[in-house]
């Protein structure tokens, strides 16, 4: 199996998945870019899985489906703007618990509303060539988290927590290449974590070649992202100087570090 970043629009990444013959893409905002790849790698499309709504994400899937005839998988509860132009027998609603079955795999889905109301993810356990791979969308970062345009903080932090949950060696595939500004805030937050001081300095070396700093790993995510350390002191610290009413409570102090992260 071998994993592939697409880059797309100015900062997106659809993430293509394949065996050398068959493949999977993840959110695939943009057809041309993955008709591209599949072309420049001899694939064809099997598979086409959806995290949630947003047009950066579904802007490709009907065009695409049209022409590889591929199934399709999207949220239950996301509304999805391409649902008419698929036939009823390629799309398949998902929510958490459920199993998609591509390319010999079984990717199991998870729920993690914030980003969107039904925002989804998708994992896949360990296969040759690559480890387990998470298909998180706009839910986790490296180094930050997304925005929560439907959700609320509580809900934010449960999904995050599910996801931080998974093994430590998991590759999180998100679908942007927003790592140095994530990283510049969390270097305010969290300014003594030695580990996130070394990432930032991979993640510059990553970007002054041209090359994405993505997937990352989970276990560095767990070290160095502070929407997963929302119960470490020092953030707890840095969090009330910044907002001195925060409630001491978890979801109190991780709404407040995204309002934080929103207007840095
Ligand atoms: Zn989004
Ligand atoms: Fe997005």
């Amino acid at each position: 199996m071998t994993l592939l970043p697409i880059p797309a629009f100015n900062d997106n990444y659809l993430w293509l998945l394949h065996d050398g013959t068959h493949a999977l893409v993840v959110d695939p905002g943009q057809p041309q870019v993955v008709q591209d790849a599949l072309l420049a790698h001899g694939l064809s499309l099997t598979g086409i899985v959806v995290t949630h709504h947003h047009w950066d994400h579904t802007g490709g899937v009907a065009e695409l489906q049209q022409h590889w005839d591929c199934e399709v998988y999207h949220p239950r509860s996301d509304p999805m703007p391409f649902l008419d132009a698929i036939p009823p027998a390629k799309r398949h609603a998902v929510a958490g618990g459920d199993r998609v079955h591509l390319l010999g795999l079984s990717l199991s889905v998870i729920d993690v509303p914030g980003h969107t109301a039904g925002h989804i993810a998708y994992v896949g356990h360990a296969r040759p060539g690559v480890g387990n791979v998470l298909f998180c969308g706009d839910t986790l970062f490296a180094a930050g988290c997304g925005r929560l345009f439907e959700g609320t903080p509580a809900q934010m932090r449960d999904s995050l927590n599910r996801l931080g949950a998974l093994p430590a060696d998991t590759l999180v595939c998100c679908a942007h290449e927003y790592t140095m500004a994530n990283l510049q805030f969390a270097l305010a937050v969290d300014p003594k974590n030695a580990a996130l001081v070394r990432y930032s300095e991979r993640a510059a070396a990553l970007r002054a070649e041209g090359l994405p700093t993505v997937p990352t790993r989970l276990s560095d995510e767990r070290a160095i992202n502070p929407f997963l350390r929302v119960d470490q002191a020092d953030i707890v610290r840095q969090v009330m100087a910044q907002f001195p009413k925060t409630p001491a409570q978890a979801d109190a102090i991780f709404g407040a570090l995204r309002e934080w992260k929103n207007n840095f």
